[in-house]
């Protein structure tokens, strides 16, 4: 078994953009900057927000985080991402979800510019990504196809099965692993909760992508000798082992799968942290216009 290290592949990513933005800076370019609209004080959300402004900072970024409190009017919000929409100095932003249930979660994702949806997770860029063209693809599946890339992971005509359907992460990383690409040209089985029988359909996987956000749900049986098992799930639960009181668990039952797969991701510090190099790199794609001539 070999462990994808997703926090390895992840430094050495970070090392590649800060080696880049040394350069820009040196050229007298625009420094990447990433902006975060935070609504609310949920814990997580507080985490994520935290680790992408400090990933901002180690690659060398600029990053902004705007904070409003969970009674922010849906049209005010509206309204602090059209200036995001305008600011000229911000090359790209994210909205961190989930959002207070007053506010339309859609709505908002609508209104921000999709030449600066770095999240890719705007209608047009989950449509150009699915008919090929270039795109923000959202950073959870950009990190697994970053790490099936790194890792030599054959997917050409290999089976794959991918269990959740979100539009951030299951159904992207299905197209992508369907696409006619370097990185894809699978034969994709998307199962979700009405899936029957999925534990013979993904027993016959090559690759499997765990996506549904239930701590160890994927067992041994239910994988093939030999398996890819990428791990996306993070689920907190409660610990007396560690200093939080919390520990962080994933959607595979990981040292028993670990003995049959061939690679397998750890969590954490398997996607994870993919994740957000993936926006990182989005982002710098922004500030360089690769994606859409800059604006
Ligand atoms: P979600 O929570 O929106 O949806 C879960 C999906 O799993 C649904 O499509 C549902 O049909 C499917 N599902 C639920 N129970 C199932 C079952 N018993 N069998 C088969 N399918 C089932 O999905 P999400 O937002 O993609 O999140 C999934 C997990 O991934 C969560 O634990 C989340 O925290 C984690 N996540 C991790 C990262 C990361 O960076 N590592 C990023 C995004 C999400």
């Amino acid at each position: 078994m070999e462990l994808i290290d997703g926090k390895k592949v992840a430094n050495q990513i970070k090392q590649e953009i800060t080696a880049e933005v040394e350069q820009i800076k040196k050229e007298g370019g625009k420094i990447p900057h990433l902006a975060a609209i935070i609504v609310g004080h949920d814990g997580a959300s507080e985490t994520y927000v935290g680790h992408k402004e400090k990933a901002c900072n180690q690659v060398g970024f600029n990053s902004t985080v705007l904070r409003f409190e969970d009674d922010i009017a849906e049209d005010t919000l509206l309204r602090k991402v059209d200036e995001l929409n305008k600011d000229t100095e911000i090359d790209g932003f994210i909205v961190q979800l989930p959002l207070p249930d007053h506010i339309s979660e859609q709505k908002i994702i609508e209104a921000i510019d999709p030449k600066k949806d770095v999240d890719g997770f705007h209608p047009i860029n989950l449509g150009r990504m699915v008919i090929g063209l270039p795109a923000y693809i959202s950073a959870t599946p950009a990190g697994i196809i970053e790490l099936i890339k790194r890792y030599n992971i054959e997917t050409s005509g290999r089976d794959v099965v991918v269990i959740g359907r979100s539009n951030i992460v299951g159904k992207p990383i299905s197209i992508l692993l369907g696409q006619k690409s370097d990185t894809g040209n699978a034969t994709v089985t998307l199962t979700h909760s009405r899936t029957k029988n999925l534990k013979e359909v993904a027993s016959k996987a090559d690759i499997i992508i765990a996506a549904l956000g239930q701590a160890e749900f994927l067992t041994a049986d239910m994988v093939k000798e030999g398996a890819t098992v990428i791990d996306v799930g993070i689920t907190r639960v409660k610990s007396d082992k560690t200093k939080s009181g919390w520990k962080l668990l994933g959607d595979v039952k990981f040292d028993e799968v670990a003995e049959k797969a061939a690679y397998i991701t750890p969590v954490p510090g398997g996607v994870g942290p993919m994740t957000i190099v993936s926006l990182l790199q989005n982002t710098l794609k922004a500030s360089k216009g690769e994606i859409y001539p800059r604006l």
